[in-house]
């Protein structure tokens, strides 16, 4: 079985601030739906849209505040259509198929 890497990317914000974002890196030699979903994922992490229309919900500046000072990591979801390799459900069963995990 083959293990994906995660990778780290600092993306700066609209309004100035910066944020670390944790994806996964795309490998090369993963079937084409894992790389899609990854490449779709990467997408969303820059803040753009995902081809099916997806897009990340940043928190407001005022809950980044409040998450710095108290020393908390953020998450965002990003809710993708039922039928966009991105979605969990695909990107799984595209690990799986592959012969790759997370
Ligand atoms: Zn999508």
């Amino acid at each position: 079985m083959k293990q994906l890497r995660q990778s780290y990317t600092v993306e700066t914000l609209q309004d100035g601030t910066r944020a670390l974002v944790v994806g996964w890196e795309v490998p090369e030699d993963a079937p084409l739906a894992v790389r899609e979903g990854l490449a779709r994922r990467a997408i969303t992490n820059s803040g753009r849209p995902c081809p099916c229309g997806a897009v990340a919900t940043l928190p407001s500046r005022a809950e980044r505040r409040r998450a710095n000072r108290a020393g908390v990591v953020l998450r965002r979801a990003v809710l993708h259509e039922d039928d966009c390799p991105a979605a969990d459900d695909n990107l799984a069963q595209a690990l799986v198929d592959g012969g790759w995990s997370a």
